[in-house]
């Protein structure tokens, strides 16, 4: 008896201990970053704003915001927190532009580096044969489309949204209609500059520390930060022909989708839709097509039918006009659509790629923006395209859909198997991308329960019928989820992260790892 009272009281004493050191570890951080010597400064205090995402559902509250001036204010901060080692509990997360959907640019009483507010280097344009520009991680693309523009030049591989962060898009893929030809933003970048978790300063390309700079692209922010990228551009059109035509089958639509990725010159744009039922603000908000207002392919009557929408566009200069009217005219010809769906028109080469932001505009105005996003993006092998369908658009999807469904292919031989992002086997697959808007507060059909639960009976299916399907933009909760996710990727994977950021400090907002593996 007296021994275990001595060993209760030994344990009292032991964990009272533990407590306190923890709590004076976590009240002394706040004034140890505070000592840092930056270029740039914390918040500790206003911190909610980045408490929150595009998907509108998670929330966590960091410790502190970096706001960065300088390469060294990351390196400094990381290296800091690095060398505090794994007992500080202490994460730290990029924030781009918040685009994110379940947390991932968050970190939970961590740091949170606002990387949009870092503007080094400058954003500089180098002309020639091999055209590039050097950027900073948290430059928008936006705006570099407009300042290579002033060059006559334009990067070639795009979001079909533009106010997203390099750092965020590269993280992932970045993938839009161009990707079938040039590939994913991932496959346009010849160099990186890196901060790893442990504070150092890397340049990197496929010749330099190619391992890094392969890890990092598609990493989902696991491996390093990224300051600066340097990004490949090719001279820019004036004009876009901007094309939509509709099927009702779906075999016809994506036999057109997968000849025209496949030709050597066909368009310079290759998207499509899913009609399903199609009303209303929230479902159109990225169809928003056209100034002359020809009558608009996204609200096409169907009867109840579901349709299906290719979307392409060839990109000219006024004085190409009439080749390029005949170009159009020739591969539309050996196209299946409905004959008296074509919808054609002519806008400008930034309005054609920055054509998103005009539906946020409009959404925003009626609060319909900051709603919850319960976005589900699949890659799906081509084989297994028609069966997806049959049971997702015949089956689970048949109501309506409240946002668009984009569906379209792309050439796996342009993405290097060496980057961090996974995909399917096959040489060609889709992505399908419900990205679905939540009304607040609604039980129905447009509620996010009804919207979370249909995403489920999709996943549930794509497993069950053993598809090969590969999310993009992944989310999971476990680690044996993300096994699965990476397949024999894992290895690679799980080796990359204990070289780059052993201690597991960076982007937990991904939940692939936890602080000190
Ligand atoms: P954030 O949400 O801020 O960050 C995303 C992840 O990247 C986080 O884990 C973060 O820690 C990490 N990260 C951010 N910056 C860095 C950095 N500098 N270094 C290292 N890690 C970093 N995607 C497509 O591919 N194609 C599309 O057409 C497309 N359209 C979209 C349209 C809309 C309206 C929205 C909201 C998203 C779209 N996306 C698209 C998805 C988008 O590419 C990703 O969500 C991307 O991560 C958003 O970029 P961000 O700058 O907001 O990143």
């Amino acid at each position: 008896e007296h021994n275990s009272l001595f060993l209760r009281g030994f344990m009292i004493l032991f964990f009272s201990c533990i407590t306190i050191r923890l709590n004076f570890c976590l009240s002394s951080i706040p004034s140890s970053l505070k000592t840092l010597p930056l270029e740039g400064h914390f918040i500790f205090d206003e911190v909610s704003h980045v408490a929150r995402d595009f998907g509108n559902r998670y929330q966590y509250h960091p410790m502190a915001v970096l706001q960065p001036k300088s390469v060294s204010d990351i390196a400094v901060t990381i290296r800091h927190i690095w060398q505090m080692g794994p007992s500080s509990q202490l994460t730290v997360a990029a924030r781009g532009h918040g685009h994110s959907l379940h947390g991932q640019s968050q970190a939970h009483g961590g740091v949170v580096i606002n990387m949009e507010s870092f503007k080094v280097p400058e954003m500089k344009v180098y002309t020639g044969n091999f055209p590039y520009v050097d950027v900073s991680g948290g430059e928008l693309w936006i705006n570099i489309l407009h300042e290579s523009l002033r060059y006559g030049l334009a990067p070639r591989s795009w979001t079909d949204y533009l106010h997203l962060t390099v750092g965020g898009t590269l993280s992932n893929a970045g993938i839009s209609g161009q990707a079938f030809r040039h590939g994913p933003q991932i496959s346009n970048v010849q160099q990186l500059e890196i901060v790893t978790g442990k504070g150092e300063v890397i340049n990197c390309s496929k010749e330099q520390n190619g391992e890094l700079f392969h890890s990092v692209l598609g990493g989902l922010g696991q491996f390093g930060i990224i300051t600066r990228a340097r990004i490949s551009l090719e001279p820019a059109p004036a004009m876009v022909k901007w094309i939509r035509v509709l099927y009702a089958d779906f075999t016809a639509f994506t036999r057109d989708q997968e000849q025209l990725i496949s030709a050597e010159n066909t368009f310079d744009y290759i998207e499509g839709f899913v009609i399903i039922n199609r009303t209303g603000l929230l479902n159109n908000w990225r169809s928003s097509f056209n100034p002359q207002d020809p009558v608009q392919a996204s609200q096409f009557k169907s009867d109840g039918k579901t349709l299906f929408c290719l979307e392409v566009a060839k990109y000219f200069n006024l004085e190409d006009i009439n080749v390029v009217n005949q170009e159009v005219q020739n591969h539309l010809s050996h196209l299946s659509y409905i004959p008296s769906t074509l919808f054609l028109t002519e806008v400008t080469y930034v309005d054609f790629l920055d054509r998103v932001h005009v539906s946020e505009v409009k959404l925003r105005s009626k609060g319909l923006w900051d709603v919850p996003h319960p976005w589900l993006n699949l890659f799906i092998p081509q084989s297994k395209i028609h069966n997806f369908a049959e049971e997702v658009f015949g089956n689970i999807l048949t109501e309506t859909s409240n946002g668009p469904v984009l569906i379209y292919p792309v050439n796996k031989s342009k993405w290097d198997n060496r980057t961090s992002v996974v995909i399917p086997e096959e040489d060609i697959f889709y992505l399908v991308a419900f990205l679905t808007s939540a009304v607040p507060s609604s039980n129905g059909p447009d509620g996010l329960e009804h919207i979370l639960n249909q995403n489920k009976r999709i996943l549930d299916y794509c497993e069950k019928a053993h598809l090969g399907v590969k999310q993009y933009l992944p989310h999971y909760t476990t680690q044996e989820e993300w096994r699965a996710h990476f397949g024999p990727q894992w290895e690679v994977f799980l080796q990359r992260k204990s070289v780059y950021d052993p201690l597991a400090m960076l982007a937990p907002g991904q939940r692939i790892f936890q602080k000190a593996i």
